[in-house]
């Protein structure tokens, strides 16, 4: 059902034992939005938990609210009455966290993907919202006192989900939203430098293998790369290392649609896509079973080689910009 933001609040304060997940290949957004609301909860007095059910990323832990955080292992057999889904399109998307919910619906989803299906019992979905962690912060105001370390989860989430406050999701709302966790005690230039400034020299290394496969297509308005599971395992890297790169792509004068490919996990090749200013990837996502928003999408195809991978999508990505 859809439902209000009143109606969202009203079941979260009905909650004893709340459970709150983010996604699979987690991102500041759903880390930041899940330790945020799970920290929300808390304050309200309620057993609160957060999930996110792949690894977070290494250098998302230093920002300190995120060790609220908890696996999917760590929570096995924890019952709870509240369950809430955030910052996830669909249901596939947590992954190994649905054994959490015992075969039920979650009971609250809170989301902004323009692909959302509405899996919950009550369903938040606005992508009007730039970020999910506005949405929680707008729960939040009505609820808690905040502190330090909560506005932080919130402009991390903010911030990443707006490529640091210059994708075309930026509106004074987003401004404004800013100022306000500013004020409470959040500050970018932690957030900042954990988020944009992690690269080891490991990495710079698989950026540059990353770099030398960079084809160019549709007369410079298509740029496509990949990242092979040998290419991983030749510089030490995991694919979290990847974060960030499909931006270089997409930096490219004069590119519209960025594609990534990623081997990874096995028998699996992970595709982002990225436009600048126009080019709606995520209808590309949808028709290979993935999502997202208009500007960041992505999908998995459940193939075992990049070459059966690249040839379609990038077909897709051509017919995109030639406007079918
Ligand atoms: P990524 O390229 O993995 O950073 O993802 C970019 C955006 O696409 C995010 O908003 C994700 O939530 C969404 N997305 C990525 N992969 C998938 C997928 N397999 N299914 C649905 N949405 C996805
Ligand atoms: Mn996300
Ligand atoms: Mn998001």
């Amino acid at each position: 059902m859809k439902a209000s933001l009143d109606r969202v609040v009203e079941r979260l304060k009905a909650a004893r034992r709340a459970l709150v997940i983010g996604h699979v290949r987690p991102d500041g957004d759903a880390i930041g939005s899940v330790a945020a609301l799970t920290l929300i909860l808390r304050w309200l007095g309620k057993e609160a938990e957060g999930c996110i059910p792949d690894p977070v990323p290494w250098f998302y832990r230093e920002i300190p609210g995120t060790r609220v955080l908890r696996s999917v292992e760590e929570l096995r057999g924890r019952e709870f009455d509240t369950t809430v889904v955030v910052d996830t399109s669909s249901l596939s998307r947590i992954g190994t966290a649905a054994e959490l919910l015992s075969g039920q619906e979650p009971d609250v989803v809170i989301d902004h993907h323009v692909t959302n299906t509405g899996f919950g019992a009550l369903n938040f979905c606005d992508p009007s919202y730039a970020a999910v962690a506005l949405i929680v912060h707008e729960i939040g105001k009505r609820l808690v006192e905040y502190d330090r370390e909560l506005a932080e989860l919130l402009l991390l989430g903010l911030a990443t989900d707006t490529g640091f406050f210059k994708y075309g999701n930026v509106d004074a709302q987003v401004f404004e939203a800013a100022a306000e966790l500013t004020r409470q005690g959040a500050s970018i230039q932690p957030i900042a430098s954990a988020v944009l400034e992690h690269r080891t020299p490991n990495t710079m290394r698989l950026l540059v293998e990353m770099l030398s496969t960079l084809q160019l297509e549709a007369g410079g308005q298509l740029a496509y790369a990949y990242v092979s599971a040998d290419m991983l395992r030749r510089t030490g890297c995991s694919e979290e290392d990847t974060e960030g790169f499909v931006g270089e792509l997409r930096a490219i004068h004069g590119v519209e649609v960025a594609v990534l490919f990623s081997e990874w996990p096995e028998g699996e090749v992970h595709v982002s896509l990225r436009s600048k200013s126009y080019a709606d990837v995520s209808r590309v996502a949808l028709a290979f079973g993935g999502g997202g928003h208009p500007r960041a999408a992505g999908c998995t195809l459940k193939v075992a080689r990049l070459a059966a991978a690249i040839p379609p999508i990038v077909a897709a990505a051509r017919r995109l910009l030639e406007g079918g």
